[in-house]
């Protein structure tokens, strides 16, 4: 069985079962808040119970790394429509030690990419459209200063209404253990 045929085969049951009920919320975040964090697994149940967000509690955006590229971008549209459409009141980026953001090296990912098939060819064309591949591909060296930047980032976004507060901080991955960075109050 693939997983995918495990993950419809437990989704019939899921239903059946009514095993739903225990879910049932609304759209808006109990806790009125917007949390902007990374893509790792060891985050996903780790965090919730670490800052005792429940189901419910709060919208999530995550990315690799809680990096926020553009200011115009699906990140920054997600916080927008967070506060304007379903009743968020802040904004906390919880980024994580041991991320595989830090240092990442683009050379490497372009590398295995053309391992994996991906022509010099389409790298040069890409690059000749005016992307630049290599720092699309760039993590970051220091996750306090990258979440200070996610911080400023929205903070400071003129969509923004000035009265959001938005916080940063910094989890282990291990202990769940949260580094205050910047408290938004
Ligand atoms: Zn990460």
């Amino acid at each position: 069985m693939t997983l995918l045929d495990n993950v419809l085969a437990h989704n019939q049951r899921f239903v059946t079962d009514k095993q739903y009920e225990g879910f049932q919320t609304t759209k808006f975040p109990d806790k009125k808040v917007v949390i902007f964090t990374c893509m790792d697994t060891r985050l996903s149940q780790l965090l919730r119970s670490a800052m005792d967000i429940n189901h419910g509690d709060a919208k999530f955006i995550k990315n690799a790394g809680a990096v926020i590229s553009h200011p115009f971008g699906s990140v920054m549209r997600s916080i927008l429509l967070a506060v304007y459409e379903l009743k968020a009141e802040e904004v906390m980026v919880v980024g994580h030690h041991n991320c595989g953001m830090a240092g990442l090296e683009p050379g490497g990912i372009v590398e295995k990419a053309k391992e994996r098939g991906v022509s010099s060819k389409t790298i040069e064309t890409l690059e000749f459209s005016g992307i630049d591949v290599k720092s699309f591909l760039t993590g970051f060296n220091n996750v306090e200063e990258s979440v200070r930047n996610s911080v400023k980032m929205i903070k400071n976004h003129p969509l923004l209404p000035e009265t959001i507060p938005v916080h940063g901080l910094v989890i282990s991955p291990d202990t769940g253990a949260l580094d205050l960075i910047i408290d938004g109050y």
